[in-house]
C-alpha cells in the first residue's frame, strides 16, 4: 500500500497514513481528528531521491539545447 502525507486544514499538522489502492481510506487528523486534509505527495519518492549513489551519474541531456545535432540524427 503506498503511503501518503497529509497536512490538516484546520489544526495544520502533518502526518502520514498508508492507504488503500482503491483510494477508499477516509483520512483524519490523528490530532484533531478532522476530516478535512490535504494529500502532500508520496513518501517513496521523497525517500528514492536522498537514497544517494546516484549522484556522481552524468546528467544525460545536460549542455545539450537542441536535444539533436549531437551526431547520430544526420542533421549537421
Ligand atoms: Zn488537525
Amino acid at each position: 500500500m503506498p503511503m501518503y502525507e497529509y497536512a490538516c486544514t484546520k489544526c495544520s499538522h502533518q502526518f502520514e497514513e498508508l492507504v488503500s489502492a482503491s483510494g477508499s481510506t477516509v483520512v483524519a487528523c490523528p490530532v484533531c481528528n478532522s476530516g478535512k486534509v490535504d494529500k502532500l505527495f508520496s513518501t517513496f519518492q521523497r525517500v528514492r531521491v536522498g537514497g544517494g549513489g546516484l549522484e556522481s551519474a552524468p546528467a544525460p541531456t545536460a549542455g545539450r539545447a537542441g536535444g539533436c545535432c549531437g551526431g547520430g540524427c544526420g542533421c549537421g
